[in-house]
């Protein structure tokens, strides 16, 4: 058994889902899981309408939904299916366009937002793409079955970031799966989203399909969790950035994980966590090059094993404030740090860096948070000094600190460059510098230039063809 996760941009319109379709068509020996994200841009859209709603802008709320809408519907129409699949796959849409419209009403009447109606408007990306593709691959002759995430990704109650519980989502799942798969179905399900024990849409943070990929391969230990995606894998550098970044043929769990949790947004952090403890291994695909080999992650990457120092990739996080707190009170620092972390708690803030000398604390974190709101309550225990407007540049690797040369040739590159803040991760895998955002394009290309221009290690890295 393996899952394969299609992102929006291999779902966005006709020509992609069918490309999905004949991606599938050709693994069904292998029991293919599939998980579907919602259509490129749906997810933004859906929260455009929430926030409209919310402002009382119903009518430009309305405006978006048809948009959103006529997308789908332009799928239907030019996918070539019949015309009683087509009425079929309509009724579903106006069934679901219908929901929403009530949703929109109902924010715009109080001008009320909670994470929790959010979370409504989210779950129809998700469930609109899967049930599409599912017909589409249904006339294409895979026996799909759709299943609504209702019916097994139980999480808690935490909207827009809820966690699934393992356990239930294992009894939910796992009979009704054996059930399908020993029948020859191919299910199709959504990615993001979930359900809370009663019955309200969950989703588990932006980006997330890959973690319920992940989710759904170790309930179901399955052989391969594949992320199929719009580049050939996981890439020394950020593709929008870097003109020719080379492709990185495996990652180890830990490595992966770092380097998503630094910003390649290739992959959601979260993905790793279920896959390394069933030890799944997960590969990244490229769907518009599906013969290619990917990036494989999984417990044994062939360069950990090694004692030289490594650079696989370099990353970057924007929008990134740095937060300076000096205490009032001098007395103990111990009851300072645990007000400090308290805080950042409440406000559900995962720091990015942090640097703690006996009478200063000093984190970096993303300006997603309520930020205000934070420097307020963190006022109460000194005086906060930010400084904004900054992103955090990493390079993630194998035992980085013991090459003096890595950490001189970096300087080298910055020399003429305002840095903030340097940090080595603890694993020993990662060396971050925050430094102003307006740098940040220079900087990832002349760091990237350093370690990965002209000949690389044939064994880590791949040149794209
Ligand atoms: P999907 O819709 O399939 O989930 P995403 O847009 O979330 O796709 O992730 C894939 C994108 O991640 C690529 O198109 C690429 O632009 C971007 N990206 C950023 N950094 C990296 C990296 N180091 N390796 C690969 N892709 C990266
Ligand atoms: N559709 C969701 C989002 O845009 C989840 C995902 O794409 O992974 O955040
Ligand atoms: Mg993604």
């Amino acid at each position: 058994m393996i899952v394969m996760k299609f992102g929006g941009t291999s779902t966005k319109d006709a020509a992609a889902m069918l490309n999905v379709t004949e991606i599938v068509k050709s693994r069904t020996s292998k029991n293919p899981v599939v998980v579907i994200s919602a259509i490129a841009q749906a997810t933004n859209q859906l929260e455009t309408m929430g926030s409209l709603s919310k402002s009382n802008k119903a009518a430009e709320a309305k405006k978006v939904l048809k948009y959103f809408i006529d997308e789908h519907l332009a799928i239907v129409e030019t996918v070539g299916l019949k015309p009683d699949t087509q009425d079929k796959i309509r009724t579903k849409i106006f069934s679901y366009s219908e929901e929403i419209l009530e949703i929109i009403t109902g924010v715009s009447i109080l001008r009320e937002l909670t994470p929790q109606t959010l979370d409504r408007f989210y779950s129809y990306g998700e469930l609109l793409s899967s049930y599409i593709i599912s017909e589409v691959m249904k006339e294409n002759g895979i026996d799909t079955v759709w299943l609504d995430t209702k019916d097994f990704m139980v999480t808690d109650n935490t909207f827009t970031e809820a966690k699934p519980n393992m356990p239930v989502v294992e009894e939910k799942l796992r009979p009704l799966a054996l059930k399908l798969i020993e029948e020859k179905k191919v299910i199709v399900t959504q990615g993001f989203i979930g359900v809370t024990p009663t019955g309200e849409r969950t989703t588990m943070g932006r980006e997330s399909s890959d973690f319920s990929a992940a989710v759904i391969g170790a309930v179901l230990d399955v052989d391969d969790v594949q992320i199929w995606t719009d580049v050939d894998g996981v890439l020394s550098g950020d593709p929008n950035i870097i003109e020719h970044p080379k492709k990185i043929k495996e990652l180890s769990f830990e490595e992966a994980f770092q380097l998503s949790l630094f910003g390649a947004k290739v992959l959601h952090p979260n993905t790793m966590i279920p896959a390394a403890e069933k030890n799944i291994p997960i590969h990244v695909y490229n769907s518009k090059r599906p013969k290619i080999s990917g990036t494989l992650i999984s417990n044994t990457s062939s360069s950990s094993a090694t004692s030289d120092s490594i650079i696989k990739s370099v990353t970057y996080k924007s929008q990134v404030s740095l937060l300076n707190i000096k205490p009032t009170n001098r007395f103990s620092p111990y009851i300072f740090w645990e007000n400090i972390f308290s805080i950042l708690n409440k406000y559900k803030v995962v720091p990015i860096v942090t640097s703690t000398s006996e009478y200063q604390f000093a984190v970096a974190i993303e300006t997603k948070y309520m930020l205000d709101s934070i420097k307020t309550e963190l006022s109460t225990l000194g005086e906060v000094e930010e400084l904004g407007n900054l992103c955090l540049i990493s390079l993630m690797g194998q035992k980085i600190n013991h090459n003096s040369t890595i950490v001189q040739n970096v300087f080298s590159v910055l020399s003429s460059i305002k840095f903030h803040f340097i940090s080595f991760g603890a694993s020993e895998m990662s060396m971050s510098i925050l430094i102003n955002e307006e740098d940040t394009k220079p900087v990832v290309r002349s760091i990237h230039k350093l370690f990965f221009e002209g000949e690389t290690d044939s064994k880590i890295f791949e040149e794209i063809r």
